[in-house]
């Protein structure tokens, strides 16, 4: 398989996966997309079951040609060994596809840990200290760190923004220590983006210190949560029937409601059911950033400055995914793709908190949340059909939001507590590309 930059229209510039997976992020600004999607059906997957199967099987394709082609099973085992409850919220309607059970609670460990175990082995013994550089709204510079945390050769580079992080995001984000290094920078989440953007875009500081991204622009990313979708579309197809894709159907593909801010998790929910898989409609939930909704209501795409909310993880106004998304679609009519998106601000997040237990049983974060409004308000609309919604982090990593809501205290998975009760190590940093480059200079 060949992958191409988004911005080379004509696709005259391929790369090979383990190229992309090494650069992140195109050098022309872009982001890399497989020259093509695989198509397949439920009955190829006849006698996969765990989530590492599903994934090497699925993936397969994408890793053709690759150097790590022969080690991709180990990879799935190594870095997907995760556990993907799916948990009936409304009886034989609704399920929740929980993916926080993975060591920081969030559902980037899958895709964290599964480009670690790329870039891994795509090292060769006398390569140079490599820097992973990552912008994160919360979660992602966990996920990150934990999947490099004492990996050999790698050191990682966390730039988050001061005050926009759940308490227990930040110290978890300090709390590793050894060769992750966590940047509380006076800006937002864009800023963030922006000033790891620059420095991977500077072809001689990029070469100089070994930088690659580890963001959800990075392919290695976008390809192994493709794989908890095809899990969860082929268990429900196995556990209820088939179906069709018409709602009508009582057995019909789910559709998917899931939490997003950047894109980079719904994304992959949309190609898995473009290579054939069954799936329904997807509806993005997003906090009150209006980007997307806007868009799928029918205005042209104008990215802006984003809001803080709630769902911190989502707080994104010019979602990085959404140039992806097009280029997969730039032959047809993104709008009338069985995509839409909605808008839930921090009033209906904090109901659903608190009204989570006695509605459904549940405790939610916040993006969990808004998926839930989403689902609540597509019933009281009159739609029945099967719905399958995403948890994307566990409530205990929102706590200072949740627990005020529901009145009394969460239970903390036991591999947060273990972080949290480390001490915490932070540096402050402007938001600029110049601030960050002199601090690598500086080393460690
Ligand atoms: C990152 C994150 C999201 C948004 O994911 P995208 O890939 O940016 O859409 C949602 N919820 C949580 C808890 C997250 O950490």
């Amino acid at each position: 398989m060949r992958y191409f930059s988004t911005r080379d229209a004509r696709q005259e510039w391929p790369v090979t996966l383990d190229a992309a997976l090494s650069a992140g992020l195109a050098a022309d600004g872009g982001l890399y997309v497989p020259e093509r999607l695989p198509a397949f059906n439920i009955d190829d997957f006849e006698g996969c079951q765990s989530l590492p199967e599903v994934a090497e099987l699925l993936l397969t394709p994408f890793f053709a040609g690759s150097s790590l082609a022969p080690k991709l099973g180990e990879i799935c085992r190594e870095a997907l060994d995760l556990p993907v409850p799916i948990v009936e919220i409304e009886n034989g309607r609704s399920w929740l596809l929980e993916l926080f059970h993975g060591p920081t609670a969030a559902f980037k460990d899958f895709a964290a840990r599964f480009l670690a175990a790329c870039l891994a082995r795509l090292r060769t013994r006398d390569d140079p200290l490599r820097t992973v550089l990552v912008a994160t709204s919360g979660d992602t510079g966990g996920a990150v760190a934990a999947a490099f945390h004492r990996r050999p050769g790698f050191q990682v580079v966390i730039l988050y923004p001061d005050g926009r992080v759940s308490a227990r995001q930040a110290h978890q984000l300090g709390a590793f220590g050894d060769n992750v290094h966590a940047f509380k920078v006076d800006g937002s989440f864009d800023d963030c983006q922006r000033v790891v953007k620059q420095l991977l875009g500077d072809r001689q500081l990029a070469s100089r210190y070994a930088l690659t991204s580890a963001n959800s622009i990075s392919l290695g990313r976008l390809l192994p949560q493709m794989a908890y979708y095809a899990y969860a579309a082929l268990k429900l197809a196995r556990d209820r029937g088939p179906g069709t894709r018409d709602p009508g159907d009582q057995f019909a593909a789910p559709t998917l409601i899931i939490p997003t801010g950047n894109l980079g998790n719904a994304l992959a929910a949309v190609l898995v059911r473009e290579m054939g898989l069954p799936l329904g409609d997807v509806h993005f939930a997003t906090n009150a950033n209006p980007t997307l909704s806007e868009f799928f209501g029918g205005a042209n795409y104008r990215g802006r400055p984003s809001i803080a909310t709630l769902a911190n993880a989502m707080d994104v106004g010019d979602p990085s995914n959404f140039e992806r998304l097009a280029w997969f679609f730039r032959d047809r009519d993104l709008r009338a793709s069985g995509i839409h998106a909605h808008r839930v601000d921090d009033a209906r997040i904090r109901a659903r908190i608190a009204e989570g237990e006695r509605d459904y049983h549940q405790i939610w974060c916040p993006h969990t949340a808004c998926a839930v409004e989403i689902l609540a308000q597509l019933r009281q609309h009159g739609d029945g059909a099967p719905m399958l919604l995403v948890a994307t982090a566990h409530p205990a990593k929102f706590d200072d939001v949740v627990e005020p809501l529901i009145g009394h205290a969460v239970d903390v998975p036991p591999a947060l507590a273990a972080l949290l009760a480390r001490p915490a190590q932070v540096e402050t940093l402007p938001a600029t590309a110049e601030a960050l480059t002199a601090r690598l200079q500086q080393g460690w």
